[in-house]
Protein backbone atom coordinates (compact mmCIF):
# COMPACT_ATOMS: atom_id res chain seq x y z
CA UNK A 1 0.00 0.00 0.00
CA UNK A 2 1.30 3.55 -0.91
CA UNK A 3 1.66 5.66 2.08
CA UNK A 4 -0.09 9.04 1.74
CA UNK A 5 2.07 10.64 4.35
CA UNK A 6 4.94 10.65 2.24
CA UNK A 7 3.59 13.98 0.09
CA UNK A 8 2.15 15.51 2.91
CA UNK A 9 5.37 18.00 2.64
CA UNK A 10 3.83 19.22 -0.66
CA UNK A 11 1.13 20.79 0.65
CA UNK A 12 0.86 24.25 1.60
CA UNK A 13 -1.40 25.44 3.80
CA UNK A 14 -3.62 29.31 3.41
CA UNK A 15 -6.59 28.75 5.47
CA UNK A 16 -7.68 30.32 8.92
CA UNK A 17 -6.40 27.02 10.57
CA UNK A 18 -4.94 24.32 10.48
CA UNK A 19 -2.25 26.89 9.87
CA UNK A 20 1.65 26.36 9.30
CA UNK A 21 3.44 24.74 11.97
CA UNK A 22 7.23 25.89 12.33
CA UNK A 23 9.90 22.67 12.42
CA UNK A 24 10.40 23.44 15.85
CA UNK A 25 6.79 22.74 17.29
CA UNK A 26 6.95 19.25 15.03
CA UNK A 27 10.25 18.59 17.01
CA UNK A 28 8.46 19.14 20.29
CA UNK A 29 5.96 16.53 19.49
CA UNK A 30 8.06 13.80 18.32
CA UNK A 31 9.53 14.06 22.24
CA UNK A 32 9.59 11.15 24.09
CA UNK A 33 6.15 10.76 25.81
CA UNK A 34 6.08 10.96 29.37
CA UNK A 35 3.54 9.78 31.88
CA UNK A 36 1.01 12.88 33.24
CA UNK A 37 2.23 12.82 36.81
CA UNK A 38 5.92 12.24 35.80
CA UNK A 39 7.32 15.20 38.21
CA UNK A 40 9.56 16.39 34.99
CA UNK A 41 6.02 16.66 32.60
CA UNK A 42 4.57 18.10 36.09
CA UNK A 43 7.05 21.21 35.76
CA UNK A 44 6.19 21.28 32.11
CA UNK A 45 2.59 21.55 32.82
CA UNK A 46 3.81 24.69 35.14
CA UNK A 47 5.69 26.41 32.70
CA UNK A 48 2.77 25.96 29.90
CA UNK A 49 0.57 27.43 32.77
CA UNK A 50 3.08 30.74 33.37
CA UNK A 51 3.21 31.02 29.19
CA UNK A 52 -0.58 31.01 28.67
CA UNK A 53 -0.84 33.64 31.22
CA UNK A 54 2.22 35.85 29.18
CA UNK A 55 0.11 35.33 26.00
CA UNK A 56 -3.37 36.55 27.42
CA UNK A 57 -2.49 39.20 29.76
CA UNK A 58 -3.78 37.66 32.87
CA UNK A 59 -2.80 36.84 36.56
CA UNK A 60 -5.87 34.41 36.34
CA UNK A 61 -4.81 30.74 38.78
CA UNK A 62 -6.98 28.88 36.69
CA UNK A 63 -5.73 29.27 32.93
CA UNK A 64 -4.45 25.68 31.35
CA UNK A 65 -4.85 24.34 28.23
CA UNK A 66 -7.91 21.98 27.84
CA UNK A 67 -8.04 18.67 26.07
CA UNK A 68 -9.64 19.47 22.60
CA UNK A 69 -10.18 21.56 19.68
CA UNK A 70 -11.47 25.57 20.43
CA UNK A 71 -15.16 24.33 20.28
CA UNK A 72 -13.82 22.44 23.30
CA UNK A 73 -13.00 25.46 24.80
CA UNK A 74 -16.40 26.91 23.96
CA UNK A 75 -18.36 23.83 25.17
CA UNK A 76 -16.09 24.31 28.94
CA UNK A 77 -16.28 28.21 28.87
CA UNK A 78 -20.76 27.41 28.58
CA UNK A 79 -21.23 24.19 30.01
CA UNK A 80 -19.51 25.12 33.33
CA UNK A 81 -21.14 28.77 33.90
CA UNK A 82 -24.84 28.23 32.26
CA UNK A 83 -27.27 26.88 33.94
CA UNK A 84 -31.22 26.46 33.43
CA UNK A 85 -32.89 29.36 32.45
CA UNK A 86 -30.02 31.12 32.64
CA UNK A 87 -30.42 34.38 30.61
CA UNK A 88 -27.22 34.90 28.24
CA UNK A 89 -26.62 37.25 25.85
CA UNK A 90 -24.62 35.78 22.53
CA UNK A 91 -23.43 39.07 20.06
CA UNK A 92 -23.23 37.56 16.63
CA UNK A 93 -21.93 38.84 13.24
CA UNK A 94 -20.72 35.54 12.03
CA UNK A 95 -20.55 31.43 12.19
CA UNK A 96 -18.97 31.52 15.49
CA UNK A 97 -21.45 33.78 17.43
CA UNK A 98 -23.67 31.18 15.76
CA UNK A 99 -22.12 28.11 17.41
CA UNK A 100 -22.08 29.93 20.70
CA UNK A 101 -25.84 30.58 20.61
CA UNK A 102 -26.51 26.95 19.75
CA UNK A 103 -23.70 25.70 22.57
CA UNK A 104 -25.83 28.24 25.49
CA UNK A 105 -29.14 26.84 24.23
CA UNK A 106 -28.23 23.87 24.80
CA UNK A 107 -27.46 24.11 28.14
CA UNK A 108 -31.28 25.37 28.71
CA UNK A 109 -30.44 29.20 28.47
CA UNK A 110 -32.72 31.82 28.13
CA UNK A 111 -30.42 32.98 25.03
CA UNK A 112 -31.16 36.11 23.68
CA UNK A 113 -28.86 36.64 20.33
CA UNK A 114 -27.93 40.99 19.60
CA UNK A 115 -27.15 40.05 15.64
CA UNK A 116 -24.93 42.27 13.36
CA UNK A 117 -24.45 42.11 9.88
CA UNK A 118 -22.13 40.06 8.34
CA UNK A 119 -18.53 41.48 7.49
CA UNK A 120 -19.44 43.96 9.89
CA UNK A 121 -18.14 44.31 14.08
CA UNK A 122 -20.62 44.76 16.80
CA UNK A 123 -21.70 47.87 17.95
CA UNK A 124 -20.92 48.52 21.12
CA UNK A 125 -23.71 51.46 21.49
CA UNK A 126 -26.15 48.91 20.85
CA UNK A 127 -24.78 46.41 23.50
CA UNK A 128 -25.20 48.99 25.97
CA UNK A 129 -28.57 49.18 25.08
CA UNK A 130 -29.42 45.79 25.42
CA UNK A 131 -27.93 45.55 29.18
CA UNK A 132 -29.67 48.11 30.21
CA UNK A 133 -33.16 46.28 29.53
CA UNK A 134 -32.10 43.06 31.54
CA UNK A 135 -29.76 41.26 33.55
CA UNK A 136 -27.40 38.93 32.03
CA UNK A 137 -26.08 36.27 33.52
CA UNK A 138 -23.37 35.52 30.62
CA UNK A 139 -22.43 37.95 27.89
CA UNK A 140 -19.80 36.72 25.26
CA UNK A 141 -18.37 37.96 21.91
CA UNK A 142 -15.64 36.16 19.27
CA UNK A 143 -12.87 38.67 19.25
CA UNK A 144 -11.68 37.50 15.79
CA UNK A 145 -14.88 36.28 13.47
CA UNK A 146 -13.22 33.63 11.18
CA UNK A 147 -16.17 33.30 8.98
CA UNK A 148 -15.61 37.18 7.82
CA UNK A 149 -12.37 38.65 8.90
CA UNK A 150 -14.19 41.23 11.44
CA UNK A 151 -12.45 42.17 14.51
CA UNK A 152 -14.81 43.30 17.15
CA UNK A 153 -14.17 45.34 19.92
CA UNK A 154 -13.64 43.65 22.82
CA UNK A 155 -11.78 46.11 24.75
CA UNK A 156 -14.68 49.02 24.46
CA UNK A 157 -17.42 46.08 25.09
CA UNK A 158 -15.12 45.43 28.42
CA UNK A 159 -15.22 48.72 29.60
CA UNK A 160 -19.30 48.88 29.29
CA UNK A 161 -19.99 46.01 31.17
CA UNK A 162 -16.97 46.88 33.81
CA UNK A 163 -18.34 46.47 37.31
CA UNK A 164 -21.79 44.49 36.17
CA UNK A 165 -22.55 41.21 37.49
CA UNK A 166 -22.77 39.76 34.15
CA UNK A 167 -19.39 37.43 33.40
CA UNK A 168 -17.62 38.73 30.15
CA UNK A 169 -16.90 36.08 27.72
CA UNK A 170 -14.52 35.96 24.96
CA UNK A 171 -13.36 33.64 22.04
CA UNK A 172 -10.20 34.18 21.02
CA UNK A 173 -9.53 31.21 19.07
CA UNK A 174 -8.05 32.91 15.85
CA UNK A 175 -6.91 36.24 17.18
CA UNK A 176 -4.44 34.30 20.30
CA UNK A 177 -1.22 34.74 19.21
CA UNK A 178 -1.68 37.33 16.57
CA UNK A 179 -3.42 40.22 18.14
CA UNK A 180 -3.02 41.78 21.59
CA UNK A 181 -5.30 39.93 24.06
CA UNK A 182 -5.53 41.90 27.31
CA UNK A 183 -7.55 39.65 29.64
CA UNK A 184 -7.05 41.25 32.80
CA UNK A 185 -7.41 44.95 31.75
CA UNK A 186 -10.09 44.48 29.35
CA UNK A 187 -12.56 42.70 32.28
CA UNK A 188 -13.02 39.91 30.42
CA UNK A 189 -14.16 36.98 32.94
CA UNK A 190 -13.85 33.78 30.84
CA UNK A 191 -11.51 33.61 27.50
CA UNK A 192 -10.37 30.49 24.80
CA UNK A 193 -8.61 29.67 22.19
CA UNK A 194 -7.82 26.84 20.00
CA UNK A 195 -3.56 25.79 19.41
CA UNK A 196 -4.15 25.33 15.20
CA UNK A 197 -4.53 29.39 14.17
CA UNK A 198 -2.42 31.83 14.95
CA UNK A 199 -0.46 29.60 17.46
CA UNK A 200 0.77 27.91 14.41
CA UNK A 201 0.16 24.77 16.74
CA UNK A 202 -1.26 21.70 15.02
CA UNK A 203 -5.18 21.08 16.44
CA UNK A 204 -5.81 19.58 19.23
CA UNK A 205 -6.08 22.15 22.49
CA UNK A 206 -8.07 24.57 23.83
CA UNK A 207 -5.86 27.27 25.57
CA UNK A 208 -8.33 28.51 28.58
CA UNK A 209 -8.53 31.10 31.21
CA UNK A 210 -11.41 32.17 34.48
CA UNK A 211 -11.08 34.98 36.34
CA UNK A 212 -11.86 35.12 40.04
CA UNK A 213 -15.22 36.21 39.03
CA UNK A 214 -15.95 33.37 36.86
CA UNK A 215 -14.86 30.64 39.42
CA UNK A 216 -17.04 32.29 42.17
CA UNK A 217 -19.67 31.51 39.70
CA UNK A 218 -18.46 28.27 38.98
CA UNK A 219 -18.36 26.97 42.38
CA UNK A 220 -21.66 28.80 43.42
CA UNK A 221 -23.62 26.87 41.04
CA UNK A 222 -27.01 25.18 41.75
CA UNK A 223 -26.62 21.69 39.95
CA UNK A 224 -23.28 19.54 38.89
CA UNK A 225 -21.49 20.65 35.48
CA UNK A 226 -23.49 18.11 33.72
CA UNK A 227 -20.46 17.80 31.51
CA UNK A 228 -17.63 15.28 33.31
CA UNK A 229 -15.04 15.46 30.74
CA UNK A 230 -14.95 19.55 30.83
CA UNK A 231 -15.93 19.73 34.17
CA UNK A 232 -13.15 22.75 35.03
CA UNK A 233 -13.51 21.91 39.20
CA UNK A 234 -12.12 18.58 38.26
CA UNK A 235 -9.79 19.18 36.05
CA UNK A 236 -8.32 22.63 38.10
CA UNK A 237 -7.33 19.27 40.86
CA UNK A 238 -5.04 17.57 38.09
CA UNK A 239 -3.88 21.48 37.05
CA UNK A 240 -3.40 22.58 40.11
CA UNK A 241 -1.39 21.76 43.57
CA UNK A 242 -3.09 18.78 44.18
CA UNK A 243 -2.56 16.83 40.99
CA UNK A 244 -5.01 14.61 41.11
CA UNK A 245 -5.68 12.63 37.76
CA UNK A 246 -8.97 13.17 35.96
CA UNK A 247 -7.90 11.96 32.31
CA UNK A 248 -4.73 11.40 31.15
CA UNK A 249 -3.32 14.45 29.22
CA UNK A 250 -2.96 14.60 25.69
CA UNK A 251 1.21 14.90 26.58
CA UNK A 252 2.63 14.93 23.04
CA UNK A 253 0.52 17.62 21.96
CA UNK A 254 1.22 19.86 25.38
CA UNK A 255 4.99 19.52 24.28
CA UNK A 256 3.68 21.55 21.01
CA UNK A 257 2.11 24.23 22.80
CA UNK A 258 4.54 24.66 24.66
CA UNK A 259 7.44 25.20 22.09
CA UNK A 260 4.32 27.62 19.90
CA UNK A 261 4.62 29.24 23.14
CA UNK A 262 7.81 29.46 23.58
CA UNK A 263 8.45 30.92 20.05
CA UNK A 264 6.41 33.61 20.60
CA UNK A 265 7.42 35.00 23.39
CA UNK A 266 10.91 34.46 22.48
CA UNK A 267 10.34 36.65 19.03
CA UNK A 268 8.05 38.81 21.21
CA UNK A 269 4.50 39.36 21.05
CA UNK A 270 4.24 43.09 20.00
CA UNK A 271 7.30 41.76 17.17
CA UNK A 272 4.83 39.14 16.31
CA UNK A 273 1.80 41.23 15.83
CA UNK A 274 3.82 43.85 13.69
CA UNK A 275 5.00 40.82 11.68
CA UNK A 276 1.03 39.02 10.91
CA UNK A 277 0.09 43.56 10.53
CA UNK A 278 2.97 44.02 7.87
CA UNK A 279 2.35 40.96 5.83
CA UNK A 280 -1.18 41.14 5.67
CA UNK A 281 -1.19 44.90 4.77
CA UNK A 282 1.75 43.23 2.01
CA UNK A 283 -1.62 40.87 1.10
CA UNK A 284 -4.00 43.58 0.68
CA UNK A 285 -1.64 45.77 -1.39
CA UNK A 286 -1.05 43.24 -3.73
CA UNK A 287 -4.42 41.77 -4.17
CA UNK A 288 -5.91 45.57 -4.38
CA UNK A 289 -3.21 45.87 -7.08
CA UNK A 290 -5.51 43.00 -9.21
CA UNK A 291 -8.29 44.47 -8.97
CA UNK A 292 -9.52 42.70 -5.98
CA UNK A 293 -12.02 43.52 -3.45
CA UNK A 294 -11.50 43.12 0.71
CA UNK A 295 -14.75 42.29 2.74
CA UNK A 296 -14.49 44.52 5.56
CA UNK A 297 -13.91 47.74 5.85
CA UNK A 298 -10.18 48.88 6.62
CA UNK A 299 -10.35 49.58 10.24
CA UNK A 300 -12.13 46.15 11.48
CA UNK A 301 -10.08 44.05 9.36
CA UNK A 302 -8.16 41.00 11.13
CA UNK A 303 -4.44 41.32 10.60
CA UNK A 304 -4.04 37.48 10.71
CA UNK A 305 -7.07 36.53 8.15
CA UNK A 306 -8.15 37.96 4.89
CA UNK A 307 -11.66 37.69 3.89
CA UNK A 308 -11.54 38.60 -0.41
CA UNK A 309 -14.24 39.39 -2.20
CA UNK A 310 -14.39 36.54 -5.58
CA UNK A 311 -15.88 38.79 -8.77
CA UNK A 312 -19.41 38.80 -9.83
CA UNK A 313 -19.29 35.74 -12.11
CA UNK A 314 -16.61 33.49 -10.76
CA UNK A 315 -17.11 30.64 -8.97
CA UNK A 316 -15.75 30.02 -5.68
CA UNK A 317 -15.17 26.83 -4.89
CA UNK A 318 -13.48 26.95 -8.72
CA UNK A 319 -10.68 29.46 -7.70
CA UNK A 320 -9.82 27.79 -4.02
CA UNK A 321 -9.46 24.60 -5.65
CA UNK A 322 -7.75 26.06 -8.28
CA UNK A 323 -5.20 27.80 -5.86
CA UNK A 324 -5.36 24.44 -3.59
CA UNK A 325 -3.90 22.30 -6.95
CA UNK A 326 -1.46 24.68 -8.09
CA UNK A 327 0.44 25.20 -4.71
CA UNK A 328 0.56 21.09 -4.87
CA UNK A 329 1.84 20.86 -8.71
CA UNK A 330 4.24 23.46 -8.21
CA UNK A 331 6.52 22.39 -5.04
CA UNK A 332 6.58 19.38 -7.00
CA UNK A 333 7.54 20.22 -9.88
CA UNK A 334 10.06 22.51 -8.19
CA UNK A 335 11.57 19.77 -6.67
CA UNK A 336 11.69 17.64 -9.78
CA UNK A 337 13.65 21.09 -11.59
CA UNK A 338 16.03 20.98 -8.25
C1 LIG B 1 -11.92 27.67 14.61
C2 LIG B 1 -12.78 28.44 15.56
C3 LIG B 1 -13.52 27.81 16.58
C4 LIG B 1 -13.59 26.32 16.72
O1 LIG B 1 -12.38 25.75 16.94
P1 LIG B 1 -12.08 24.20 16.51
O2 LIG B 1 -10.65 24.11 16.85
O3 LIG B 1 -12.40 24.09 15.06
O4 LIG B 1 -12.94 23.36 17.36
C5 LIG B 1 -14.21 28.60 17.46
N1 LIG B 1 -14.23 29.94 17.34
C6 LIG B 1 -13.56 30.58 16.37
C7 LIG B 1 -13.61 32.06 16.28
C8 LIG B 1 -12.82 29.84 15.44
O5 LIG B 1 -12.16 30.48 14.47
Amino acid sequence: MKNLLRDIEEILLLGPGPSCVPPEVYWALSQKTLGHLDPYFLEIMDDLKAMLRRIMNTANDLTLPLSGTGSAGMEAAFVNLVEQGDPVLILINGVFGLRMQDVAGRLGGQVDMLEFPWGSPVQVEAVGKMIRKKAYRLIAVVQAETSTGVQNPVAEIGRLLKGGEAIYLVDTVTSLGGLEVCMDDWNIDVLYSGTQKCLSCPPGLAPLSFSEKAMAKLKARKTKVPNWYLDLTLIANYWGQNRVYHHTAPVNMLYGLYQALLLILEEGPEKVFKRHRENHQALVKGLEGLGLKMLVDEPFRLPMLNAVCVPEGVEELAVRRRLRERSFGQKRKRRQVD
